[in-house]
């Protein structure tokens, strides 16, 4: 096959925008993706607001808007019955509205490769990668087999693995660190007439695990339910799903009256960290840098982002026609300045939610602390940055608030009964 200057694998969301990107930039792209699309993916279907410009820039803002997807005010969140709140994003933050989007994935997959489709770009679908290739302990190509079993080998300056959670370079180069949570399993399907109060992205943490629900439609929702894996262990899937996700009564409230559009669909042994490769020639993007549980609901963001950070140290590589690993690096270095509160504090959130009596008083603190609340939104949002809440200050507001409030959470824990009523304008 011609040889190209940027071969990518994978045609997610870090894929298609890695591609439209570079391409802009005029460089040869292959883009290759072993699956025909649509092809399924598990999703919570949130998109954090700050994902709205890089859109944009991609040009699949207005394709976007064009199908009505729903625009979410907020976050509304309730911690084991005992504690709620709901948090709407600032009106608009330099003249642009702060909502998120929430659309189904295969909408929005379909929407990044009709871009893709109508620019230069070549894409590959039913094409699997099987192997990188390397010269002079460089990554030079990869090689396959397309669905009809003939092997292909093309060759490139740089790779871009955006394959995910089982990308050929985690594999091929032993890159995945094991998982702290790897007993944890996402089961996932979209509801039909159900009722939801309000335009919001719904986190209910609960036994045995938490559940994100979010509009996608009209009296359509996507609802997601992450748990231990032995919980469901030896049950029948479905019924499991169906029952946990109703034990809880403020789903119940909100979903009662629906029921699953579609078969539960799974995913296993979410959180992975990723190291750096050791070789020059590859760069990972997406979920193949690593992934958070899906608590904060940001992979998708942080996909496009990482792809966008990608471009531009691909494109010094080339300007210098250097593609060693000591240059492509400085994309490890630009995601860790840009990312690494952001995970410090995902990684502190996940292992709040699984700690009760501590997740309740959290969860009082910051109804009763809005701004507190506001700001963590907003870093989770991705439009406030991560050092407002990853300091010392906000920790020291936070335990305080959690100390005043204890006294007066255990005297109110004994009479609270029922939950508030939520926003019901919209
Ligand atoms: C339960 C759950 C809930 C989530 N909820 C949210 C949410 O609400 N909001 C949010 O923003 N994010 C969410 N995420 C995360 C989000 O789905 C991912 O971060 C995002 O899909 C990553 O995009 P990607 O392009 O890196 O990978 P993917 O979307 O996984 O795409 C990878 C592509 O690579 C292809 N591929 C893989 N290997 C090869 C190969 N060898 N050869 C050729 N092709 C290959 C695959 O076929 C696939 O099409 C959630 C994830 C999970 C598991």
């Amino acid at each position: 096959m011609k040889p190209y200057d940027i071969i990518i694998i994978g045609a997610g969301p870090a894929g298609t925008s890695a591609a439209l990107f570079l391409e802009k930039l005029g460089y040869r792209i292959a883009l290759l993706d072993q699956a025909r699309f649509p092809r399924d993916k598990v999703c919570g279907e949130f998109i954090s607001p700050a994902a709205d410009a890089i859109l944009s820039e991609l040009g699949v803002l207005d394709a976007i808007e064009a199908v009505n997807p729903i625009r979410l005010k907020g976050v509304a969140l309730s911690a084991y019955e005992r504690s709620w709140l709901q948090v709407d994003y600032p009106t608009s933050i330099d003249g642009v509205v702060m909502t998120s989007l929430s659309m189904e994935r295969s909408t929005l997959d379909h929407i990044l490769l009709n871009r893709v489709r109508d620019s230069q770009v070549e894409f590959m679908e039913g094409f699997k990668v099987t192997d990188l290739v390397f010269e002079d302990s460089r990554v030079c190509g990869v090689k396959g087999r397309d669905e009809a079993k003939t092997e292909f080998h093309i060759k490139a300056k740089v790779v871009v693995d955006a394959g995910g959670r089982n990308s050929i370079s985690l594999r091929r180069l032993g890159l995945k660190r094991s998982s702290a949570d790897k007993g944890k399993i996402a089961l996932a399907a979209h509801w039909q007439g159900v009722r939801l109060p309000g335009p919001y992205c719904y986190m209910h943490i609960s036994r045995p695990g938490y559940t994100g629900i979010a509009p996608v439609g009209s009296s359509r929702a996507n609802v997601v339910l992450v748990t231990d894996k032995t919980c469901v262990t030896g049950k029948d899937v479905e019924k499991f799903y169906r029952n946990t996700v109703l034990k809880n009564p403020l789903r119940g409230e909100m979903l009662g009256t629906g029921e699953p559009a579609e078969k539960v669909r799974a995913v296993d042994s979410l959180a992975y960290s990723v190291k750096t490769p050791q070789c020059g020639g590859l760069i990972l993007v997406g979920d193949a840098t690593g992934f958070i549980d899906p608590f904060t609901g940001e992979g998708i963001y942080l996909s496009l982002r990482s792809s966008q950070l990608a471009t531009g140290v691909i494109a010094r590589a080339f300007d210098r026609l250097d593609f060693s690993k000591s240059q492509l690096e400085n994309y490890d270095r630009l995601r860790s300045e840009e990312f690494s509160k952001k995970f410090f504090l995902s990684n502190t959130l996940q292992r709040l939610i699984y700690s009760p009596a501590l997740c309740v008083r959290v969860v009082k603190t910051l109804a009763e602390q809005k701004d507190l609340a506001r700001s963590l939104v907003g870093v989770i949002g991705d439009y406030i940055p991560a050092s407002r809440v990853v300091c010392f200050e906000y920790l020291l507001r936070l335990s305080g608030g959690i100390l005043r409030s204890q006294t007066s959470f255990l005297q109110a824990e004994k009479g609270m009964q029922t939950p508030p009523v939520l926003d019901r304008k919209n």
